[in-house]
């Protein structure tokens, strides 16, 4: 047996990810002041407009096989801004349209700029980087109350730790990466001095 689409989907996306130093493995000083073996950022490899079409088209085509539906969706939706170039591109992947949801003052996101969604409409949520969900979900919330009863959820990278955190939606990602980090006292990374310190992410010294 030869490996499956989503094995060939999640290496390819890292790779796609590490070509563009979205993806990177060393010992990182987040901005939260945590230490992390790992280092992603979608937006770092969506910068380069034909990786960010060859993801998507590989991920459109995998969640094409797996629904058996070439046409699965009439819409793509995320949340701004982790949605507004991945779902762009993904929404050209599947030939429908491809809007995002803004944060509203009051909590929870709306759409602006005369953007729609009809209730019948089947609705693709898309966020880069599924970390809680929460945006995505909140996105979800906004859909429900229009009405929109057929929704499903994809991301580039799941780092939620969960299978779906989207419970009964249907979810799709091109990889699960996991992103473990410390507080710089109990950082595994630190105890081996062969590690040498922790470094921000963008700064290169280290890194390979
Ligand atoms: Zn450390």
């Amino acid at each position: 047996m030869t490996a499956s689409i989503a094995e060939v989907l999640a290496d390819n996306t890292a790779a796609a990810l590490r070509k563009a130093d979205a993806l990177l493995e060393g010992h990182f000083l987040l901005s939260s002041g945590r230490h992390a073996g790992r280092y992603v950022q979608c937006a770092k490899m969506l910068q380069y407009p034909d990786l960010a079409a060859q993801v998507c088209a590989e991920l459109a085509a995998s969640v094409r096989q797996s629904t058996g539906e070439d046409q699965p969706f009439d819409v793509v939706i995320g949340p701004a801004m982790g949605a507004v170039t991945f779902g762009y591109e993904l929404a050209r992947a599947f030939g429908v349209r491809g809007l995002f949801a803004e944060r509203a003052p009051e909590g929870g996101f709306v759409l602006r700029r005369g953007f729609s969604v009809e209730p019948g409409e089947r609705v693709l949520v898309a966020e880069d980087v599924v970390t809680t969900g929460k945006s995505a979900g909140e996105v979800v919330t906004m859909l429900r109350e229009m009405g929109v009863e057929n929704i499903s959820a994809a991301s580039i990278v799941n780092r939620s730790g969960s299978d779906n955190p989207f419970g009964e939606l249907p979810y799709y990602r091109a990889i699960d990466l996991e992103v473990p980090s410390w507080q710089a006292e109990d950082c595994p990374l630190c105890a081996d001095s062969a590690n040498g310190l922790a470094i921000k992410p963008g700064s290169r010294p280290g890194l390979t």
